[in-house]
């Protein structure tokens, strides 16, 4: 039996924009709603929405993926320490496995995740790509543009 929409959304809260969960006894951050603290045992969290940009600590490529994801191959899957300090896995879009490098600045974007079928219902979920702001700090010195040397 394929899902409906509101069956998907109920399953999983935040699957669309995550929320992080930080513990006011021992002041970790984990990604998702936690209830109580996995590292001290309190119920002492608040929740509140991720942060949107992080640091790529690790990555993966997927060649060979479950039928359901072919459709993706290769992609690459990070492990991702966000602004807030809460930890996630999740797909680094927009980017060459070979071009990625330890602490890269990532931002969220939310792209397609999965389709059901040929016809199906089209799931949205957060994946992570190389952060804009970086790309546009990295701009060669408006004095160096091709203009400027003559070739146009
Ligand atoms: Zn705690």
């Amino acid at each position: 039996m394929r899902d409906n929409v509101p069956d998907s959304w109920r399953r999983q809260s935040d699957h669309v924009i995550p929320v992080s969960s930080h513990c006011r006894h021992c002041r970790e951050t984990f990604i998702h709603e936690r209830h109580a603290c996995p590292r001290c045992g309190r119920g002492t969290m608040t929740v509140k929405p991720a942060s949107t940009a992080g640091v790529v600590e690790s990555w993966t490529e997927i060649f060979d993926p479950p039928e359901e994801f072919h459709r993706m191959r290769p992609y690459i899957i990070g492990l991702i320490r966000l602004d807030d300090g809460a930890r996630l896995s999740a797909p680094i879009v927009d980017v060459e496995s070979g071009m990625l490098v330890k602490g890269m600045r990532v931002e969220a974007v939310v792209r397609k995740v999965y389709v059901q079928g040929q016809d199906g219902l089209i799931e949205y979920g957060t994946k992570y790509r190389p952060s804009m702001k970086v790309i546009k700090e990295s701009k060669p010195p408006s004095g160096a543009s091709l203009a400027k040397s003559g070739k146009q």
